[in-house]
């Protein structure tokens, strides 16, 4: 059983133009020193990967769209692992058509334009540590 959060300090951020998505909101946390928080971004990308996780393989399974992107929806957490705040992201990406791709953010996402909102959560922060059920870094 986990010890309840509360509501710390809230971020407004707008992300650089030809930034990383994921690289860019893991420097600003490490930065700001959030440990522990929820992250919900919009905006769109230029050039995307996302990906899904093979739960037989244990390994993560990679897409990247070189084209245009809709950030329709992203949001994540943010966690310790290994000491530093590590970010997790799922993004909903849609396509000129509209047509919608989702999965599991990594790095070479490259940002367009986006606005990201940070919720920092005060408290204990959840750590993540290997899972051998799962093959995933999950919080202890
Ligand atoms: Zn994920």
């Amino acid at each position: 059983m986990s010890s309840p959060l509360a509501a710390g300090r809230v971020f407004l951020e707008r992300l650089s133009h030809g930034a990383d998505l994921l690289e860019s909101l893991t420097d600003f946390c490490a930065r700001n020193s959030i440990r522990c928080g929820f992250i919900s971004v919009i905006g769109a990308t230029s050039e995307a990967t996302i990906g899904y996780y093979d739960q037989a393989r244990h390994s993560y399974e990679r897409k990247t769209f070189r084209e245009e992107m809709e950030i329709v929806s992203c949001t994540g957490n943010v966690s310790l692992k290994d000491g530093a705040p590590f970010l997790h992201l799922h993004a909903v990406l849609s396509d000129s058509k509209l047509a919608t791709f989702g999965g599991h953010v990594f790095p070479g996402s490259k940002l367009f334009a986006a606005e990201a909102f940070i919720q920092e959560l005060a408290g204990e922060p959840r750590t993540r540590k290997p899972d051998s059920v799962t093959g995933l870094a999950l919080w202890a």
